[in-house]
């Protein structure tokens, strides 16, 4: 085989390894900021958890001080009822009285449902904040492969573009022009290997790989002979011909 094929090749083997990393270097960002952001929102919510607790614990001394409140203002009136000069001032009292009271049990009512809920949520607290605590670790874990990925991956990049360099300086002038042109003006895929293809009853045909087209037979028999390269007669990107095994 000619000499600057085997360099093409191996020139074409590093950029389908440069370009499949690049590929994974740019999708890494998006998976590490969604990992991040989904960390975020788990840490709030526990957050949230010991919050909504406090608040519920400070409402339940308020809903105490009001019914020390009541409870104050019925020794009041109790004290009061007692200095009455008259009936119609006593039923009066009474009925104050009684008003209180009714005010009295609606609020040990609602102290009662709060402590039950403040107990109720003091029971799940633990195993709710355990499961977001494993849940976080988890995505931390994750979050630290991606970037351990995303940091490897920058230096083997970094490795194989210098590997290239030095690949395409040791290709004939010629060659290293055409490569060169060529990567501008077609991308990444610059040397292609021209596959066989079966078609139905036993016929096959020759086909590019950077553009998928069908080759002339005697090209491709050139090729084959002098197992050598050529520009695609259709994308014009470097071909060589290789055998499936
Ligand atoms: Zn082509």
């Amino acid at each position: 085989m000619n000499e600057s094929l085997k360099v093409l090749i191996e020139i074409q083997e590093l950029d389908t390894e440069i370009q499949k990393a690049k590929i994974r270097r740019n999708t890494l960002p998006k998976e590490i900021e969604s990992l991040e952001s989904q960390i975020t929102r788990i840490k709030s919510e526990k957050e949230k958890i010991i919050s909504d607790l406090k608040k519920e614990e400070v409402k339940l001394l308020e809903l105490e001080v009001d019914l020390r409140e009541i409870q104050e203002r019925i020794r009041n009136y109790q004290e009061k009822s007692r200095q009455v000069k008259n009936n119609e001032e006593y039923r009066a009292m009474l009925s104050q009285i009684e008003h209180a009271d009714t005010e009295k049990r609606k609020k040990e009512e609602e102290i009662f449902l709060q402590m039950e809920m403040i107990e109720k949520m003091k029971e799940e607290k633990p195993k709710r904040i355990k499961e977001l605590e494993e849940r976080i670790s988890e995505l931390e874990a994750n979050l630290n492969i991606l970037r351990e990925e995303l940091q490897s991956l920058q230096e083997s990049l970094e490795l194989r573009e210098k590997k290239k360099t030095v690949l395409v300086e040791k290709l004939p002038e010629r060659e290293k022009q055409m490569y060169e042109k060529l990567q501008s003006r077609v991308g990444p895929y610059v040397i292609c290997k021209v596959i066989k293809t079966q078609l139905p009853k036993g016929e096959c045909e020759y086909v590019c790989t950077g553009c998928y087209s069908v080759l002339p037979l005697s090209f491709v028999q050139e090729l084959k002979l002098k197992q050598d390269y050529s520009k695609c007669p259709n994308c014009g990107r470097i071909v060589y011909y290789y055998e499936e095994m």
